[in-house]
């Protein structure tokens, strides 16, 4: 499959038809275990679910080959990709370097659960290669990378932080959530692990929870699938199977994605009511030149400064119709969030917190113009 190109492989890769019946669409496998033709001689290499199932094994297939990985792992979610990935690597007393824009959730996984273990971190400003260097420690295991980042669209050189760690003996991971492969494949430029949370574009239907780890050598693969079988975070078959039919789209959907986000960010700039746009599209955005050579479109995220303050931000975030009040992102339908008090609820009164004027919009695939007319009508009824 990697000799074709993204969205081929997004349609074909792991999903050959079913060899009983031909059936285009591999079936979903709702089973627990499997007939053993003798003692310990499994089809296949399938035993029991925790272990592997057909239809998990497909969607690894597919995300393989989509982050131009040697292997992938599905879980249960996204966070439990992450807690697989690092409790698969590391040991009490190593340490990472965390970027200091992190997905809420991941900052908690390391300061609530993981520093209890004896992982150690620090959190850093990755867009500062000098504060990333002075951050490396002998014992640094692991920088992890997020970029475009949440809620601040902040945009890490994704080249540049590998090549530090590497130099410190230490690897790279990249969250690769926001952009999704369709138009960032951190692999390709160095990085050593990619993790996603494919609740959010990957499936792309605000339908199912699921989260990955992707390869790019074989390094770390039966540690981290060990904890996998072990700990057993595994995605459901369903759910995997959902997950790999929103995949088959996704190329078309961040072209449509990205389009809108782009009109809304341009219409935003123009307003008066709007002090800061971060969308990394707009070529006053401080990552621009980055992202323009790392990723092949800017993604459906931003978020919108209101120059009233918070207490308008909060308002508008109430006031539309069309872009829904809710958590996550990466779904076909327009989402809306007042990130201090939602998403980065977690991380209010750390060196993490996001201004307190923001709204984050994960813009969807509906018409550009609606969209607009949507955010129109938010800011009249905040002026009222
Ligand atoms: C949502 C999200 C996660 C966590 O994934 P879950 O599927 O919610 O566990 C991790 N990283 C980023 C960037 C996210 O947006």
């Amino acid at each position: 499959m990697s000799e074709h190109s993204f969205a081929t492989r997004a349609i074909h890769a792991g999903q050959a038809p079913d060899p009983t019946t031909g059936a285009i669409i591999p079936p979903i496998y709702q089973s627990s275990t499997h007939v053993q033709d003798g003692i310990g001689e499994f089809r296949d290499g399938y035993e029991y679910n925790r272990s592997a199932n057909p239809t998990r094994s497909s969607l690894e297939t597919q995300l393989a080959a989509l982050e131009g990985g040697t292997r992938a792992l599905s879980f249960a979610s996204g966070l439990a990709a992450e807690d697989a990935l690092l409790r698969g690597i590391l040991a009490p007393g190593d340490h990472v370097v965390l970027g200091n824009d992190v997905y809420g959730g991941t900052y908690r996984l390391f300061a609530k659960v993981l520093a209890k273990w004896g992982i150690v971190s620090s959190i850093v400003e990755l867009s500062d290669a000098d504060a990333v260097r002075a951050a490396i420690r002998p014992e640094t295991k692991v920088v992890w990378v997020e970029t475009p980042s949440n809620p601040l669209l902040k945009v890490v050189d994704i080249a540049l932080i590998a090549e530090i760690a590497h130099a410190a003996g230490a690897i790279a991971v990249v969250d690769n959530t926001f952009a999704s492969p369709a138009l960032q494949q951190p692999l390709s430029l160095g990085a050593d692990v990619v993790v996603h949370s494919t609740t959010k574009y990957l499936g792309g239907h605000s339908d199912v929870l699921g989260g990955a780890v992707i390869f790019g050598d074989d390094r770390f693969v039966d540690d981290v699938k060990f904890q996998q079988f072990a700990v057993g975070a595994v995605s459901a078959p369903l759910d995997a199977w959902l997950t790999t039919r929103g995949i088959k789209t996704l190329a078309v959907r961040m072209r449509q994605h990205t389009e809108n986000a782009r009109a809304v960010a341009e219409w935003a700039a123009e307003r008066p009511e709007f002090a800061q746009v971060y969308y990394p599209g707009l070529a006053s955005h401080a990552g621009h030149d980055i992202a323009a050579r790392q990723m092949s479109g800017f993604g459906g995220m931003l978020s919108l400064g209101l120059a009233a303050g918070a207490d308008a931000a909060k308002a508008f975030a109430e006031s539309t119709e069309l872009f829904a009040l809710a958590e996550s992102l990466g779904g076909v339908e327009s989402l809306i969030g007042y990130p201090p008090d939602m998403t980065h609820a977690s991380v209010r009164g750390t060196e993490l917190a996001v201004p307190e004027n923001i709204v984050r919009l994960s813009v969807g695939i509906e018409d550009a113009g609606d969209l607009i007319a949507d955010l129109e009508q938010g800011l009249a009824r905040i002026a009222r």
